[in-house]
């Protein structure tokens, strides 16, 4: 039976959006070539702090704060929908300054505090008071108190059983290998020799998402830029921590998460000597103490960038051909609210007016159907 909507790749954002449109009633076919969440969405830090080093206010920004409004409730709702905890984290993020980096906490802090943005700058003596793990060079802080974390591979957990629960058809293991043209409509998709057909197709594959759209012509429109993280045992800070060389993000279950290296290496994965190397130097004049922490897992993941580094969401050009790609370093924060406009753009057939920045228009128009 023909579906209303076929999604292509089970990342954190095809199964938010699987999930709304499921609950809108509409019938959902996700396809995923791995496993549900297997590429960037478990690899993540699961920080949800735009605030962070963002040195303008723009559509963009706002796009994240609105989505950071709605974590609350998502994690609320999965959690109903699938009985597993994603455990969101309430403490914030304390940004912090060391003599010999150079930072531009002032100029952001400030513009954030005009825009009537919750920011507090925090002397080194408060700082000491608030994580004494903190190495004692550090000159301040910033703290943005209303930025959160979530466990993503729990997050991930509770997707897969949700979209289940909602009625999701689920492919897992099975790789898109073409968009399927009907009469210069997009119909469905290819899966090796087999023709799969809906009524639309979106297309929210990450980093791999520019694959399927070079029969149209267009390139290199998805950027892979990966990640190295590296996940040691210390109860050292509560917060989350920033240098503006590497972040530390505490877990429930005692782990610390230090992350991440970004680099364009193509699809390759994988851990590098110089990788780690990096990642520990900065965490450990960050905090000195990780110094003699166990390390408990290494790992790496490809987050979708785009050519400016913003997502591309909405209609492709194409009838019937949309797009939910390209969140780079901020897709688990994205989750909520590019799930919800694309739910709301799929019903009215039609991208909505929120969304228009993020077309792939800005990029490339899909020329093989227009002549
Ligand atoms: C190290 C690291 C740290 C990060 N930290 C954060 C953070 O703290 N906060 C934050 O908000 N974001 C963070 N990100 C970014 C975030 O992880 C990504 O933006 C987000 O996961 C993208 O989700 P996605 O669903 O688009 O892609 P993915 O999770 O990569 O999912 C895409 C899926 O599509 C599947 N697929 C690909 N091609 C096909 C095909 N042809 N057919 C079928 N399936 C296909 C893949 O197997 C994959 O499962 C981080 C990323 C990395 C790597």
């Amino acid at each position: 039976m023909k579906s209303d909507v076929l999604i292509v790749g089970g990342g954190v954002i095809g199964c938010a959006l699987a999930l709304k449109l499921a609950e809108a009633g509409c019938k959902v076919l996700l396809m995923e070539r791995g496993r549900l969440g297997c590429e960037a969405s478990s690899a993540a830090a699961g920080m949800l702090s735009p605030q962070t080093e963002s040195l303008q206010p723009d559509e963009f920004f706002n796009l994240c704060i609105k989505s950071r409004a709605l974590y609350k409730n998502f994690v609320a709702h999965l959690k109903e929908a699938s009985d597993i905890d994603a455990q969101l984290r309430e403490e914030g993020t304390l940004f912090v300054s060391l003599p010999h980096l150079q930072d531009h906490a002032d100029e952001w802090a400030q513009w954030q505090l005009e825009a009537g943005l919750r920011v507090e700058r925090i002397p080194a003596e408060e700082l000491e008071r608030l994580e004494p793990a903190v190495t004692k060079q550090a000159t301040r802080a910033i703290f943005m108190a209303d930025d959160l974390q979530v466990e993503n591979r729990l997050l991930m957990l509770a997707l897969a059983v949700a979209i289940r629960r909602a009625g999701v058809t689920v492919i897992e293991g099975e790789a898109v290998t073409e968009v399927l043209l009907d009469h210069q409509q997009v119909a469905g998709v290819v899966c090796g020799s087999a023709k799969i057909y809906a009524g639309a197709v979106v297309i929210a594959a990450g980093s791999w998402s520019g694959a399927l759209l070079e029969k149209f012509g267009v390139e290199a429109i998805t950027i892979p830029a990966r990640g190295q993280m590296i996940a040691v045992q210390s109860a050292a800070i509560r917060h989350v921590l920033h240098s503006s060389q590497v972040y530390l993000v505490p877990r429930n279950d005692g782990r610390l998460l230090i992350g991440a290296t970004v680099e364009y290496s193509g699809f390759e994965k994988g851990n590098t000597a110089k990788g780690i190397r990096a990642l520990l130097d900065a965490a450990i004049e960050l905090v000195p103490e990780v110094a003699d922490a166990e390390i408990v897992e290494t790992w790496s993941g490809l987050r979708p960038d785009t050519p400016d580094h913003w997502p591309i969401i909405g209609e492709s050009g194409i009838a019937n051909l949309w797009l939910a790609t390209g969140h780079f370093r901020n897709g688990i924060l994205l989750a909520p609210i590019t799930a919800e406009l694309m739910m709301q753009s799929l019903l009215l057939n039609r991208t909505v007016d929120q969304l228009q920045p993020f077309g792939l228009h800005r990029f490339a128009t899909l020329p093989a159907l227009h002549s």
